[in-house]
């Protein structure tokens, strides 16, 4: 009899063995069952402005408790998160233990207005995510799952009941580039994108602009008019400034001019809310009115230096409602 499991998690698929792990190392086949290693176990904690997930209009200045495990099912060559996510919980100097419960206590504690699930993966860790939010949603708590969006649209529409808000990233409109740099693809990804819109999760998008990589104007065009398209045009999409790490020391930063090119590109293809971040101190961190031009939010860094908009999220100039979740 064969105690082989499927993982129908994520769109890989992975068929383990009895006593293996997953393609993310941490989904393993325990005595015939599925389980995720790191339930309870996260390696990661810390409390942020909501500001640095990037999610810029949704509940602005307030803080998010920060959760990760170890693992993930994407393998990028410039991950941020590499000593995090391309390990299993067994590798992990700092490995806490607080079961679901025991996180909305602290989020509570620290005076935190949501939980984010970010760092690596949360799709990996979904079974701690999920049991964590709908305790969370219990106790006002917001739930934000900051993520690649690799992951099976059944699954993910369970998860969307207790999600709130989400960033993902689209790392670059082109499948290629997917296969190449993250090891995993494109499609499913844009299915996640409009699953969160099919089920009223608020949404944003990162794109992190990597020279040579992923810089093409045209495919940044096109991206913005996917997203025009598909998610709305009051999607805001983060261009996110590229450094040199993990496997990609290579490439230089992202130049600020490719940046701004970029910006411009989306804005023309018709999104409003277009920022650039990791990069201090530029005007495209700033929420500005797309009907006449103000200044409704000034950020810097991850601070709100300045909010203008009215308390029902209107420009207090023109009164053009902004779309976000404001209160
Ligand atoms: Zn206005």
């Amino acid at each position: 009899m064969s105690l082989e499991v499927t993982c129908e998690l994520c769109p890989r698929g992975c068929v383990i063995p009895e006593g293996g792990a997953g393609d993310c190392r941490i989904r393993v086949n325990l005595d015939g069952r599925l389980r995720a290693t790191t339930y309870g176990r996260p390696s990661a904690v810390h409390i942020d402005p909501i500001e640095k997930k990037p999610l810029y209009h949704f509940r602005p200045s307030t803080m998010a408790f920060s959760i990760a495990t170890a693992g993930c099912n994407l393998h990028c060559l410039n991950c941020q998160n590499w000593s995090l996510s391309q390990r299993d919980g067994t590798e992990m100097e700092r490995l806490y233990k607080a079961e679901p419960a025991d996180v909305v206590a602290a989020a509570l504690q620290e005076e935190c207005q949501s939980i984010a699930y970010t760092y690596s993966d949360p799709v990996v860790f979904y079974e701690y995510t999920y049991d964590t939010s709908v305790l969370a949603r219990d106790a006002g708590l917001a739930n934000l799952l900051i993520t690649a969006g690799y992951i099976n649209r059944k699954p993910l529409r369970r998860l969307c009941q207790v999600i709130d808000a989400t960033n993902t990233d689209l790392k670059a409109f082109d499948d290629g580039f997917y296969r190449r740099v993250t090891t995993a693809t494109l499609k499913p990804v844009l299915d996640a994108l409009v699953t969160f819109r099919e089920e009223g999760v608020w949404v944003e998008v990162t794109n992190l602009v990597i020279p040579t990589l992923n810089d093409d104007l045209a495919m940044i065009r096109s991206m913005a008019k996917w997203i025009r398209d598909e998610l709305g045009e009051g999607t805001p999409l983060h261009f996110s400034r590229f450094r040199p790490m993990y496997r990609m020391r290579n490439l230089p930063p992202t130049p600020e001019e490719t940046l701004d090119r970029a910006r411009k590109e989306a804005m023309d293809a018709g999104l409003h809310f277009v920022y650039i971040g990791n990069l201090m101190g530029h005007p495209g961190s700033n929420t500005y009115c797309p009907r006449d031009g103000s200044l409704l939010i000034a950020r810097t860094g991850f601070r709100v230096t300045e909010n203008r908009l009215t308390t029902d999220g209107r420009c207090p100039q023109c009164n053009e409602k902004i779309p976000g979740v404001w209160q």
